[in-house]
């Protein structure tokens, strides 16, 4: 059956979805530079999988590298097409550097990152014939789309470096798709807001350096490490002015990505866009409101400004995966809150 390569597998999205590959028997391997992750995650990963399955010990490798180096992607498809059952046979593309603030700071790095890591990457998958990948793309894409849900064939505009790298990794794919039509599955996966913890509360997300995001943010207040959560803008046209997002249990966006894999091997060569949400919007306040009531702990909140560069309402349409993948969000906003709270509960400095 071979191995799934997955890049950037130490992160917070790449090891959920890792658990959610090896429970369902797939191998695997994972390639990561531990730049925004910690070793940590992968040994959690590693005796989870053996507590699981203690005769597989061989479904899971680790290796630490840089996608930004040829060589070595090289090298690690070529050390794998040696033995059948090592082959990669698809890659789940998550390596990638992801703050919106520092890629306004720093393009370049941005772009030579993601950019530069992926044209390597897709060029090793061509020279060795691995044709299925599934990339990690974002709904921070779209452009501007107030009060509407976005499908898939909403107006593009992405507004920020990071933003532009995911763009462009898209339609390089497009472009190795169109040259070579009748031999390339890919998908697009533009995630919406994934929060929360594997239920297990052993995994999780703990960022390197400061966190962006509203929810590491509000469970380091929840424990005590911040000690307010300040919210961006009390005056959007949205139900109580405060930011909507949809957010997802990325236990739910892991599933969909064992879904999507499946789904591309079972059908035709083709390129789809998938987003990746609940379709279901939260506002800041009732993210606050619910952690606070299913945790019964305390969250100190101060209003500010608005974000530079943030939207009001960011909703995924979310029927095209649905209906193709025959996949379906199960958890709600409370499971999102209660997994994350355990998670953070378990493991007060993260992975250290
Ligand atoms: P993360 O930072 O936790 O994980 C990314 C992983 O990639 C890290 O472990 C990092 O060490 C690794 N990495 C980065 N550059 C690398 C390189 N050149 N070579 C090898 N490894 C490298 O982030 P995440 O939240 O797990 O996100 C995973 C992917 O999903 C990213 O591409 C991100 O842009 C995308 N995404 C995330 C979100 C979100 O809200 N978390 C939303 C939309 C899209
Ligand atoms: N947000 C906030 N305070 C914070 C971080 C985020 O009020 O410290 C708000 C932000 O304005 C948005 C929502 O929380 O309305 C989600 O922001 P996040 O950065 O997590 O996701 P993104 O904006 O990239 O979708």
């Amino acid at each position: 059956m071979g191995r799934i390569l997955i890049t950037g597998g130490a992160g917070f999205i790449g090891s959920h979805i890792s658990l959610a590959l090896l429970k369902k028997g797939y191998k695997i391997i994972i390639l990561d530079s531990l730049v925004n992750s910690s070793f940590e995650s992968i040994k959690r990963i590693k005796s989870e999988n053996e507590g699981i399955f203690s005769n597989y010990s061989n479904n899971f490798e680790f290796i630490r590298g840089d996608l930004r180096n040829a060589t070595l992607v090289n090298e690690l498809f070529k050390d794998s097409s040696l033995t059948k059952s090592k082959q990669i046979t698809s890659v789940i593309h998550c390596a990638g550097l992801k703050s919106i603030p520092e890629s306004i700071k720093n393009p370049i790095q941005y772009w030579e990152n993601n950019v530069i890591g992926s044209i390597n990457l897709f060029n090793a998958m061509k020279v060795f014939e691995c044709r299925t990948i599934v990339f990690s793309s974002s709904a921070t894409i779209y452009g501007i789309n107030e009060g509407s849900l976005l499908n898939e064939e909403s107006f593009i505009n992405p507004c920020n470096p990071y933003g532009t790298t995911k763009l462009v990794i898209e339609k390089l794919l497009h472009d190795i798709y169109i040259n070579n039509n009748d031999d390339w599955r890919i998908a697009n996966l533009r995630y919406f807001n994934p929060i929360g913890a594997h239920e297990s509360g052993i995994i999780g997300e703990d960022p390197i350096g400061n966190a962006n995001n509203i929810f590491p943010i509000l469970t380091k207040v929840a424990i005590g490490k911040i000690p307010k959560l300040m919210i961006f803008g009390d005056d959007w046209p949205t139900k109580d002015g405060t930011g909507v997002r949809d957010y997802i249990h990325i236990m739910d966006l892991a599933d969909g990505h064992v879904n999507v894999l499946e789904y591309l091997q079972k059908n035709f060569p083709q390129q789809i866009n998938l987003n990746l949400g609940t379709g279901k919007g939260t506002s800041v306040l009732e993210l606050i409101k619910k952690f606070q009531n299913i945790n019964k702990v305390d969250i100190p909140y101060e209003f500010t400004g608005r974000r530079k560069g943030d939207y009001g309402f960011v909703v995924a349409d979310n029927s095209l995966a649905r209906n193709l993948l025959n996949w379906t969000p199960k958890r709600n906003i409370g499971d999102m809150c209660k997994d994350g709270w355990e998670w953070q509960r378990r493991n007060p400095n993260g992975y250290k």
